[in-house]
């Protein structure tokens, strides 16, 4: 049961790249549900789409991977789709941390720059946001240098509000412009 909750919760990490990749970044699915939402993400900087339009779709997801998973695996079965479950919770927090607080420890730093690199530099990279891995395995990962953040979708965890400016402590890796 633990290994197939590993493999939900690396099933996960490639659907996120996927789904954000094609559904987001795709222009045949512009106009999907998701593609509506995401570029709005993108233009705004600080919408997500509605909680209640996120659990709707995982619990359509889960409901309908359930019975599959369990007539196959059955207990190992439902570690899977636990797993996959709880990697999407895991994202859907982390996602929107990045863009609310400032990182903490090594990984929660890199993710940001990961992400945000994504955002403001080149959108056709960096597709995953809790792992490189799918990135690095289709060709899109790049490693962020200094990421310029335009001033009006600067992220508040990021400005300095007595100058407005990038807080010092961020200075050598984000510009704003
Ligand atoms: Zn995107
Ligand atoms: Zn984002």
């Amino acid at each position: 049961m633990i290994v197939a909750a590993i493999l939900g919760v690396l099933t996960w990490t490639l659907l996120e790249y996927l789904i954000h990749r094609w559904m987001g970044h795709d222009r045949r699915f512009r106009k999907s549900p998701f593609g509506v939402e995401h570029v709005r993400h993108h233009i705004e900087g600080n919408y997500f789409a509605p909680t209640w339009k996120k659990l709707i779709a995982a619990a359509l997801f889960a409901g309908m991977a359930l019975g599959p998973a369990l007539a196959l695996g059955g207990m190992a079965g439902l570690g899977y789709v636990a797993g996959l479950v709880a990697a999407y919770g895991a994202y859907e927090i982390l996602h929107r941390r990045e863009h609310t607080h400032a990182g903490i420890g090594p990984y929660g730093r890199w993710a940001r720059r990961h992400h945000f690199h994504h955002h403001f530099v080149d959108g056709r990279r960096n597709h995953g946001v809790t792992t490189p891995i799918w990135d690095v395995v289709f060709g899109t990962y790049e490693r962020p240098s200094i990421i310029r953040v335009p001033a009006k979708l600067c992220m508040s965890w990021l400005r300095d509000p007595a100058t407005g400016q990038i807080r010092s402590e961020h200075a050598m890796t984000y510009q704003l412009r």
